[in-house]
């Protein structure tokens, strides 16, 4: 029997001791799981060896007596005490992963400390009591076993652990669905079978071979994650970031560079087109070039678009809106983009929406626009339907805006792709219709964001309708103006002659700054950097507006704009003047102190806004 127990002993000592060997080689993540289970293996190694030397002990002689018989009994007390740990431990991690699988909150470090405190505290008190109990040696047969205080007390607490352990997993049951409570139910198994046999038959030693076998089990149970494979998670999220924010300076950066160029294009063409010289057939042309370009600094910012949302960096700004005033810009836009398509275009809009919304104007434009835009390019003839309804109800006013067209139509089974970024419907039908199939995905977006929705209904070859609904705040007392101004008709009346200074590296976009300011009658003067800019001030020249680029050479617009600001009496106002349109900008040159911004290529109805508000002061 003795024999049969020692080899089974042996045999758990040699799988421990490799486990053991196996767990400690690695680099293991700094967690409870480890740090619980690293005790306890070190626990069961020392049973296994208490274990052994009490049977080297009790095996030398027949009797023991004297020093070796009190060596023997403390022995067996230190042997019960560290079976006893290594249950409170498995005690503790089973709390360890209720907790974590019912998800309850983390505890702080020092809540943990303090926790830890108190079970350090009770493990001392249990094993001080075993170790000052008595025990005695009970000879039987052939050999013998210990009994007496100490064992029955040690094993009273161990029955309390094992009851804790029962009692949570109960509590938690729901939640502990893992690999994890495996070796536990195994262990509390074990312990019933254990307890019966230990009480027919005292002599018989099982508590190291169990706790063994738990603890192999657990070795593939724990969490026990990789670390190699998080270094390498983490050098390669790094590396996505890092990636994700070229990517985004890239856009940054093609959206300026192609930008520059198209101001050129644009401000020159609307300049032809005013010149009374140029013949009726070349102004077509010109018209076809300022279609193109605004067609391609379309195609620029919903590249620019989608990226921001894709980035999480899209926001709503919201602020009060005079409704009225949007609607009429959708009409006027709409109608500029019919042009000469034989197209009807109907409109019906609620008279009684409130007059004044609060929301993001200009998202809810984008939104409008894009299937407007949709509309008109998708219908070859027919006609197309504005109509936009309200609900009113508890400051709260929903808009229904809908748009309906005698168009392409689209397949029935399109219509789930219809908001999928870059997937262009039909693609060989529509091979003359321009896009990049990023519209409607914004649109979607844009919509999401705003606590929006938009429905699609739609027979093929006959037509589609569009619907959008979305909330959007009444203001009663508005602090905007509600004027029914189009912005068409602002025109632009100086009351004396007006001075600006243009700064820009680049010459062409000087030239056209020049010019479009020269359609005003208003003088300009021009440097291709920040220091003769911040020269001429020194000088005493007075300016009434300054139009500042920010992305200059050796000193940007910024630097330039801050080292003018430091200057005595310098009040002119500045305005910041660029192609980098990626969100936030007009925040950024807000905040830097500039009194505006303009993007380029420079839009005339914002120029327009710009001079009334600057040089129509007085
Ligand atoms: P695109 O730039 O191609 O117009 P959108 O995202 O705006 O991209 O639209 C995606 C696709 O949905 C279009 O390519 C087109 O096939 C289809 N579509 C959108 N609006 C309409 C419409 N009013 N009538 C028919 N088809 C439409």
């Amino acid at each position: 029997m003795l024999t049969i127990q020692i080899s089974v002993l042996g045999m758990s000592l040699l799988y421990l001791l490799v486990i053991t060997f196996m767990f400690f080689s690695k680099k293991r993540v700094n967690n409870d799981d480890t740090n619980i289970y690293k005790y306890m293996l070190i626990v069961n190694i020392l049973a296994i060896f208490t274990e052994f030397s009490l049977y080297a002990i009790a095996d030398a002689v027949p009797v023991m007596e004297g020093t070796r018989l009190f060596i023997f009994l403390m022995l067996s007390k230190v042997f019960v005490c560290l079976i006893l740990l290594w249950f409170i431990l498995i005690m503790i991690y089973t709390t360890l992963i209720c907790d974590a699988a019912s998800k309850k909150k983390y505890l702080e470090t020092r809540q943990k400390t303090k926790l830890a405190y108190k079970v350090f505290t009770g493990a001392l008190i249990e094993m001080t009591i075993v170790l000052l109990s008595p025990v005695e040696f009970v000879y039987a047969d052939t050999s013998g076993y210990t009994t007496g205080p100490a064992t029955k007390i040690a094993f009273l607490f161990i029955i309390a652990a094992c009851f804790t352990i029962v009692f949570y997993l109960i509590k938690n049951w729901k939640a502990v669905h893992n690999k994890k409570i495996i070796p536990i139910v195994l262990l509390l198994i074990l312990m019933i079978a254990t307890t019966l046999i230990q009480a027919t038959n005292p002599q018989l030693l099982l508590f190291n071979p169990v706790i063994t076998l738990i603890a192999i089990i657990m070795f593939h149970t724990i969490e026990n994650p990789d670390t190699k494979i998080i270094e390498q998670l983490n050098m390669a999220r790094d590396q996505a970031d890092k990636a994700n924010k070229a990517k985004t300076e890239f856009l940054s950066n093609m959206s300026h560079e192609i930008r520059t160029p198209l101001n050129a294009i644009v401000g020159f063409s609307n300049l032809l087109l005013e010149n009374k010289d140029i013949p009726e057939e070349a102004k077509d042309e010109i018209k076809d070039i300022i279609m193109a370009g605004d067609n391609l600094l379309e195609i620029v910012n919903d590249i620019l678009d989608i990226s921001k949302i894709e980035a999480n960096k899209m926001e709503i700004e919201a602020g009060e809106y005079s409704f009225k005033k949007l609607a009429n810009e959708l009409v006027t836009l709409t109608k500029g983009r019919i042009a000469e398509k034989p197209l009807e275009f109907k409109v019906s809009i609620d008279e009684t929406i409130p007059p004044v919304l609060y929301g993001d104007a200009q998202k809810v434009k984008q939104v409008c626009v894009n299937i407007l835009t949709n509309a008109v390019k998708y219908t070859k003839e027919g006609w197309i339907e504005l109509k936009i309804n309200h609900v009113a109800k508890d400051g709260v006013c929903r808009l229904i805006i809908s748009v309906e067209d005698t168009g392409i139509g689209i397949k029935e089974g399109n219509i789930d792709r219809l908001f999928n970024k870059f997937d262009r419907l039909d693609v060989r039908d529509n091979i003359t219709i321009e896009g990049t199939g990023l519209g409607l995905a914004i649109t979607k977006k844009l919509l999401d964001l705003m606590g929006g929705k938009i429905v699609v209904q739609s027979v093929y070859g006959k037509g589609s309708k569009f619907t959008v609904s979305l909330d959007q705040k009444i203001v009663e007392n508005p602090t905007i103006k509600v004027e029914e101004e189009s912005i068409e008709d602002e025109k632009v009346q100086l009351s004396h002659e007006k001075m600006v200074l243009i700064v820009d590296d680049n010459k062409i976009n000087l030239k056209v700054a020049e010019r479009l300011l020269d359609s005003y009658d208003i003088k300009s003067v021009s440097v291709d950097n920040g220091h003769d800019a911040i020269e001429k001030i020194k000088n005493g020249e007075k300016f009434d507006l300054i139009l500042m680029d920010d992305m200059m050479p050796k000193l940007s617009g910024v630097e330039t704009f801050h080292m003018l600001q430091a200057l005595e009496g310098f009040k002119t106002p500045t305005i910041a003047l660029t192609a980098n349109a990626i969100t936030g900008m007009r925040e950024k040159y807000l905040d830097e102190g500039f009194s505006d911004y303009l993007a380029k290529p420079i839009n005339k109805e914002e120029l327009n806004r710009i001079i009334n508000t600057y040089l129509n002061k007085e």
